[in-house]
């Protein structure tokens, strides 16, 4: 018996090979019809036997193109029609561009192609196709066609049009299509911007392997490229940098290699090898080849594998891995210009590999950790953005511009969420600008006109001046931890109202003070602050954040008054003598002390206790330190903690705590026991006041966000708690849960409020 079906498509279906695909498939079943991109998605309509369209439309979904990502079928029966064989229709509609695909790595047919002497791609290192390749890194505008992307300049040879042109072939519209006749073309240049003789290629192998630094234009911008088991040129890249401690990132030439130096289990695995390719964090494995400056005094190397046909070239057979680190100074976003690159690293790099297919969004690479065998974003870029993320409900659209630290901007449209790449601190005109770029940039290809735009209550920061800047555009200030809940709810698709634990660095309250460690009860709508830590000075504001020691002195002074530095510990010792008096002074007078409830401090302040770090270089460095330490102990148990109510509010103190655990460092017990039984700790404790809350609300959902919960241990404790407790418990996933979350928050906030009027 035969049937004919009507199918709608809806997600990342366009420049991903869609339609070539559903050729194929619909070729293979015997089913005649058509295929169409449309503005809202691809349209098709098979006819058949009922058993091969039934067939068909299984497959549709499970094997669909690897970049691809569906977010919706929709399949209705229409009566039969007269027909042969299956065509690909031209476009119909205006052709908007629905959803643009993030950059993917190279697939396994271009991946054989590539080291298959007989192709004519052979060693060819932009090779590509529809499953594969740029993206979002090469579009200029919409539609998406060559004509669009960087590719413009490039015309296709004969054999690259007729693959282009095929409709069987799995280059048929494979937009940056192109081969070593007519495609880009890599350079190598020295440090002066001099051609360098011979093949570049195999120069700059040679020249890696001579401990030499590369920078490497890579898919998102460019990276510093150095042999990974060379130590003394990990040490010469750390000084040109002017990087002391903060990891190099590690590229391995395969999953098999990396193994050899870090320990990966199936989930991780899985992670490394999806076209996003991300950098995932995987647990030291000793010993090993790895030069010890790569991640000095961390348990992780942050690893991720070839992300381009390029990087496998340098990669196989040379080298078990490359150190492969932003191409930036300091806190400046990744350089992806070549005049840009040429100029900002030539105090950096001795070589330059470059070529000719421009790069027209920057974007970092994406950090992730394995967590429950899911991952969690430290940072969502190269790989991810610009994938939506389904909200709960449809809403106007709305910009939302994030806060200060891990810069990233959201667009809503309908019910998705458009989270953008990572844009690095927004402390600097540099990054500003990359931010206003990105708003125009992404406005412009996916087609969105906000009608709102959300910033962070705090007034002073970029992201704020910027939103002002938008004249014609109401404005909605979201509070900081108000966002941060919104964000875990909405990436979990939740309503109503829930409990939300935010573990935080800094964020600005309503109340003119610091708050990071926040028990708040609401939905989008509305919150309520019903609990949080008790509030402490911050001594010399930000200083406190660069300078752990200073966290730990402010809380001992609310235990020891100025018997402080009497106490003789790591913390105490690291103010001189004669600047004591001064500081006692400024938390006495009460002089640039803002007071501050903060998570993030108050793990700044133990890893400073504990002589593990009383300057960091970065913002969780202390943390991270102190995690590391505490997951070589196996104590279950806690120290006391307690619970008051003030003014309606559950305030937790943690000065008990802190008074047994000075006198266990004054009486020299493993350190390990003491940091992980401060992690239990505060672990028992945030159970205790949701079940406090539970207990006159009857909420039963708890979210988890904040910078705090990159803390895998933490993280554990507290859902493995919450859940025996009988809570329904809700992490991040899709968007981080530090500030590069935010604004995803602030969007459904913003989005929510327009509703309400
Ligand atoms: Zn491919
Ligand atoms: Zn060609
Ligand atoms: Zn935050």
């Amino acid at each position: 018996m035969n049937k004919r079906v009507r199918v709608s498509v809806q997600g990342i279906v366009q420049g991903v090979g869609f339609r070539p695909f559903v050729y194929r498939l619909a070729t293979a079943c015997h089913l005649t019809g058509w295929v169409m991109n449309t503005p809202s998605g691809v349209v098709l309509e098979v006819q058949g036997a009922a058993g091969e369209v039934r067939c068909f439309l299984a497959d549709l979904q499970v094997q669909a193109p690897p970049l691809a990502a569906i977010t919706a079928v929709q399949s209705e029966e229409l009566p039969l029609a007269a027909g042969e064989g299956f065509v690909i229709r031209p476009s119909g509609g205006s052709g908007e561009a629905v959803q643009i695909a993030p950059d993917g790595d190279v697939c396994d047919d271009c991946l054989r192609e590539l080291f298959d002497p007989a192709d004519r791609r052979y060693r060819y290192p932009f090779i590509n196709c529809t499953n594969c390749g740029p993206r979002y890194s090469i579009i200029r505008g919409v539609p998406y066609d060559r004509a669009r992307t960087t590719m413009a300049g490039f015309a296709m040879c004969a054999a690259c049009r007729t693959e282009y042109e095929d409709p069987g072939h799995r280059r048929f519209h494979a937009q940056p299509n192109a081969c070593p006749d007519c495609g880009p073309q890599l350079r190598l240049l020295d440090g002066q911007g001099c051609e360098v003789a011979g093949e570049p290629l195999a120069a700059a192998i040679e020249l890696l392997q001579a401990g030499r630094i590369l920078a490497v234009k890579g898919l998102g911008g460019y990276h510093l490229a150095v042999d990974a088991c060379n130590e003394v040129a990990v040490m010469e890249l750390r000084r040109r940098k002017h990087r002391d401690q903060k990891p190099f990132a590690l590229m391995a030439p395969d999953l098999a290699t990396l193994t050899g130096y870090a320990e990966c289990d199936s989930s991780a695995a899985k992670l490394l090898q999806g076209p996003e390719r991300p950098i995932v964090l995987l647990p030291k494995r000793r010993p090993s080849p790895i030069a010890a400056q790569v991640a000095p005094d961390n348990g992780y190397f942050g690893i991720m594998l070839p992300c381009t046909p390029l990087h496998h070239l340098l990669l196989r057979d040379r080298f078990p891995a490359l150190v492969l680190t932003s191409g930036n100074l300091a806190d400046e976003p990744i350089c992806y210009q070549d005049e840009d690159a040429l100029q900002r690293l030539a105090s950096v790099a001795d070589f330059f590999l470059i070529h000719d297919r421009e790069i027209h969004t920057r974007s970092d690479d994406s950090v992730i950790r394995v967590f429950r065998g899911q991952p969690v974003f430290l940072r969502r870029s190269r790989g991810y953005a610009p994938r939506p993320i389904g909200l709960p409900a449809t809403q106007p659209s709305v910009l939302a511009v994030g806060a200060e630290l891990k810069g990233a901007i959201c667009l809503t449209r309908g019910g998705q969420a458009f989270l953008s790449q990572h844009l690095g601190d927004l402390q600097n005109a540099a990054t500003l600008r990359s931010l206003e770029q990105t708003v125009d940039h992404l406005q412009n290809i996916l087609q969105i006109r906000p009608q709102l735009v959300a910033h962070d209550l705090h007034p002073d920061y970029l992201s704020t001046t910027y939103a002002e800047s938008l004249a014609d555009l109401p404005r909605v200030a979201v509070q900081h931890h108000h966002a941060h809940l919104a964000s875990c709810m909405a990436e979990n698709a939740l309503e109503g109202e829930v409990i939300g634990v935010i573990c935080d660095g800094t964020g600005y309250g309503p109340d003119g003070t610091i708050w990071g460690g926040e028990f708040l009860v609401g939905g989008y709508e509305r919150f309520e602050r019903l609990g949080h830590l008790r509030p402490v000075p911050l001594p010399g504001g930000d200083a406190a954040v660069r300078e752990p020691w200073r966290m730990a002195l402010a809380y001992l002074y609310e235990l020891f008054d100025d018997r402080v530095f009497e106490l003789s510990l790591p913390c105490t010792a690291a103010l001189a003598p004669s600047d004591r008096k001064l500081f006692l002074q400024m938390l006495q007078r009460r002089l640039n002390t803002p007071l501050t409830s903060s998570c993030g401090r108050l793990f700044d302040a133990v890893a400073s206790l504990l002589g593990l770090r009383q300057k960091v270089a970065y913002e969780g460095q202390a943390a991270i330190a102190l995690e590391a330490l505490a997951e070589t102990s196996p104590v279950t148990d806690h120290y006391p903690f307690s619970l008051t109510e003030v003014e309606g509010r559950l305030v937790l103190d943690v000065g008990d705590m802190l008074r047994v655990l000075v006198g266990e460092i004054r009486c020299d017990r493993p350190r390990a026991a003491l940091a992980r039984r401060f992690h239990n700790t505060l672990a028992v404790a945030a159970s205790a006041v949701c079940e406090t809350i539970r207990t006159t609300t009857g909420l039963e959902r708890v979210v988890l966000s904040g910078g705090v919960f990159q803390n895998r241990l933490f993280s554990e404790g507290l859902c493995a708690r919450l859940e025996e407790k009988g809570f329904q418990v809700f992490t991040q996933r899709l968007a981080p849960p530090n500030d590069g979350g935010l604004a995803l928050g602030q969007a459904i906030i913003a989005g929510r409020s327009i509703l309400c009027v």
